[in-house]
């Protein structure tokens, strides 16, 4: 099972460079934080709060699946719902670090992401993957930006998605996500001691995708 994990908070480009890297090098790709999107929204749904030790019963009992989308998006159904656009509101970007701080909860996602790993290549993208879901990943590559670069693309994405945004306000939220996603105690973000560092701050899309296209390839 070749694993290329791809780790990083939000707003470096994570999503769209593992899945443009995905059909580059003609693998399967895995977004794991739209798993952990799916179970905040069943959380919600079930009008648990997200920090509460009932959301572990709530997403045991959930049935989330991703399957590959038209456009090499994924779709991602809750209960047979499709939830592709519900998991990327703001109440769900809000409550999303609570429940994935939960270590049961972590468990439950983990295995089902290690249910995706076959024969084929696969790209997976997420906070914990080179250190805790497949440690002996065949490449390990951790994204980085500066918090203001990592602001002003989700601001930008926020804008061309027809959504209202406040970049000053986009930065405070990105800063309080990965301070609460870097800072909990089950699986914290952190680099994985052999992963390769790769700085977005002041590449393209087109040139972090070269990039990770020769790393792979080596
Ligand atoms: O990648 P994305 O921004 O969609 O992830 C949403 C949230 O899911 C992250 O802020 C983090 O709290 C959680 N997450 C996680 N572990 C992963 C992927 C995502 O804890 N492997």
């Amino acid at each position: 099972m070749p694993v290329v994990a791809i780790d990083g908070p939000a707003g470096t480009g994570k999503s769209t460079v593992a899945r443009r890297l995905a059909d580059r090098v003609g693998a399967h790709y895995l977004d794991t934080g739209a798993m952990y999107r799916a179970a905040t929204l069943a959380v919600q749904r079930a009008g648990v709060a997200p920090d509460s030790d009932d959301v572990a019963p709530v997403v045991a009992a959930a049935e989330i699946r991703l399957a590959p989308g038209p456009d090499g998006a994924t779709v991602v159904t809750l209960n047979g719902d499709d939830v592709s656009a519900d998991i990327r509101t703001d109440a769900v970007t809000g409550d999303v670090s609570a429940v994935s701080a939960n270590a049961r909860v972590r468990e439950l996602l983990v295995e089902l992401q290690r249910a995706h790993a076959d024969s084929a290549l696969l790209v997976v993208e997420g906070r914990d993957i080179g250190t805790v879901v497949f440690p002996t990943a065949a490449l390990k590559v951790y994204l980085t930006a500066t918090p203001e670069a990592r602001a002003e693309r989700r601001h930008r994405q926020n804008i061309s998605a027809g959504r209202e945004s406040v970049l000053d306000e986009v930065l405070a939220s990105v800063n309080r996500r990965d301070h609460l996603d870097s800072t909990r105690e089950a699986s914290p973000l952190r680099a994985a001691d052999d992963a390769v560092l790769v700085d977005t701050s002041d590449m393209t899309l087109e040139q972090v995708l070269d990039r990770l296209t020769e790393l792979v390839s080596e």
